[in-house]
């Protein structure tokens, strides 16, 4: 789905890019390719609305709204106060005609249960999509791509050592674990954090990947996966959606040396984490792939303050 390019020599490795972004549906990225596999299931039922989650920088959100508009369905978008800066992904959702409903984060739950509840009444039968494509059929999604990424392999006679994204609320991550743990590869698949403490954010990637293995009947131990799981947040700068000069930076670079946007939220965040891991590891004359999880819209906002 995604497309594969090589970026040649750089950090003293050899780079390659998977670009996401390049996913043919409103600028793409990992929350298309996650978002095609809940509209299956929308496509299949009865479904007259979608419900989601997601901050003002949110691509699953902008994608949702487009996916929803382009069924005739209603979407709505319940949404953080806290980080809800207007962004040109806040624009897309207006554009799509999504009703976004802002609330304090800690209001979230309730106000999604609250919605749904009073669309049913009101004799609709909305489809609940959870923030960022959550869940077993967000973790297929990548468990996809892994498999893409071992075609790209054979066929071109390659094995990346190291693969690095950007990591926010593990669904990515977990999918690719999964995939390597199928397939038994001896690999290190990095998640680089654009928010969550180490802590939590192991816990939500190691707990889907027991739900996606546990759901397809593939027996596993928890020791294995811990081994392979490898969320770093060294490098979560200021926190979610927030940029700082390195990152900056690093989006500056990318762009004039590759032609490649970043963004300050989530890929521009991972790709300096990667430079800093692997010169921090020492880590040369590798393999190393760079998985471009999307956020274009993203990238524009922060051409705005360059
Ligand atoms: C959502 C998002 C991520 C994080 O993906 P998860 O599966 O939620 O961990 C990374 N990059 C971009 C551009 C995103 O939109």
């Amino acid at each position: 789905m995604g497309q594969f390019q090589k970026i040649g020599n750089d950090l003293n490795n050899k780079l390659f890019m998977l670009r996401e972004d390049l996913i043919p549906y409103s600028f793409g990225g990992n929350k298309a390719r996650k978002a095609k596999l809940f509209f299956e299931e929308i496509d299949k039922g009865e479904y007259d609305s979608v419900v989601t989650y997601g901050s003002s920088h949110s691509n699953h959100c902008r994608i949702v709204a487009n996916m929803s508009i382009a069924r005739n369905k209603k979407c709505y978008i319940i949404s953080p106060l806290e980080v809800s800066k207007f962004t040109f992904n806040s624009k897309f959702m207006e554009f799509f005609g999504a009703e976004i409903i802002q609330v304090p984060v800690e209001k979230v739950s309730e106000t999604i249960e609250n919605l749904l509840v009073e669309l049913r009444k009101n004799k609709m039968n909305p489809y609940f999509i959870p923030g960022g494509g959550h869940g077993d059929i967000g973790t297929e999604a990548y468990v996809q791509c892994y498999s893409e990424i071992k075609k790209y392999e054979r066929e071109n006679a390659i094995f990346f050592d190291y693969i690095f994204f950007a990591s926010g609320t593990g669904t990515t991550h977990a999918g690719l674990v999964c995939g390597q743990f199928i397939n038994n590869d001896e690999r290190k698949i990095i998640g680089l954090s654009i928010a969550r403490k180490r802590e939590k954010g192991q816990k939500v990637i190691l707990d889907s990947v027991y739900s996606y293995l546990k759901g397809k009947k593939i027996a596993f131990s928890e020791m294995d996966i811990q081994k392979i799981t490898y969320f770093i947040d060294e490098y979560v700068g200021l926190g979610y959606g927030k940029e700082n000069e390195e990152v900056l930076a690093t989006i500056k670079y990318v762009m004039k040396k590759y032609g490649i946007p970043l963004d300050s939220t989530y890929t521009g965040k991972a790709y300096y984490g990667m430079e800093q891991y692997l010169k921090k590891h020492q880590i040369q004359g590798k393999n190393v792939l760079f998985i471009h999880t999307g956020g274009t819209p993203l990238f524009f906002d922060d051409l705005k303050e360059f």
